[in-house]
């Protein structure tokens, strides 16, 4: 679903991202794991064809994004670390707006079912966003993925900043898309939630993608050492 081949970007002198080769199949949740500026962002921004790359390509359900942008972002959903949502406008309305930009209708009962599909709490549907936390806004974001029946899911730190209760309501709702065979590429500083979620672990340094690992096949100490160790922050490593 999700493929990088030697996906590069360069802003003059500086490699943000250097020769990334990638795939995220369905049903695979792909957590990026990387210090400030290893280039996880950059990664994103090039599957949503937001930025060209300089060398390189990348491709979402088998199509390459930069000769087909308008199409790619037909299978894609995005949640960045601060998802943009209308905050004079309900939790439905949002919902009915966006999911309207992708092409979908749905009835308002629909809405509804998506809405509570996402987890939020009933009585919030009819709330403004403005009164939202962030874990709520980012089901409205699950919700919008789903409403959207996104193929691909692009996340950017979305749990940072959510409580461990609501990172938790996260984690359980990316296995529930998941299971309906999404493929999730996430970029996290959270070391704990992506051994829970993932199914694939990556570890950037300075645009390249060091290490990989099959989540099932390492514990959270051995990721935080093999974090540590690609991170060369060797002395802290007990
Ligand atoms: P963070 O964890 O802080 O979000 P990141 O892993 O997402 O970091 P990127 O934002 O992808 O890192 O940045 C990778 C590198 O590219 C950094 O050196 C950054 O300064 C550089 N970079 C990113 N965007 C630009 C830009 N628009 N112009 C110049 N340099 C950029």
């Amino acid at each position: 679903m999700i493929i990088t081949n030697n996906l590069t970007k360069q802003y003059g002198g500086n490699t943000a991202l250097d020769h990334l080769n990638l795939e995220v199949k369905e049903g695979e949740i792909y957590c990026l794991l990387g210090a400030n500026g290893a280039g996880k962002t950059t990664t994103i921004n090039l599957l949503l064809g937001f930025i060209p790359p300089s060398s390189g390509s990348a491709f979402i359900n088998q199509l390459d994004v930069q000769e087909n942008s308008k199409a790619t972002k037909q299978f894609l959903a995005y949640i960045p670390e601060n998802l943009m949502l209308y905050p004079n406008l309900t939790a439905l309305e949002n919902l009915d707006y966006f999911s309207g930009i992708a092409g979908k209708t749905l009835s308002k009962s629909d809405l509804k079912i998506v809405l509570e599909e996402a987890g939020l709490e009933q009585e919030a549907f009819e709330n403004r966003i403005s009164t939202f936390s962030k874990g709520m806004r980012q089901k409205v974001g699950i919700a919008i993925a789903l409403a959207k029946d996104a193929k691909v899911l692009l996340l950017d730190e979305p749990t940072s900043g959510l409580d461990p209760k609501a990172s938790n309501e996260f984690g359980l709702l990316l296995q529930k898309l998941r299971s309906k065979g999404v493929a999730t590429l996430m970029a996290t500083h959270d070391l704990f939630r992506a051994k829970e979620v993932a199914t694939h672990i990556g570890i950037m340094k300075d645009g390249q993608l060091k290490q990989q690992f099959v989540a099932d096949a390492i514990s959270l100490p051995e990721l935080e050492k093999a974090y540590l160790n690609t991170m060369e922050y060797k002395e802290l490593v007990p």
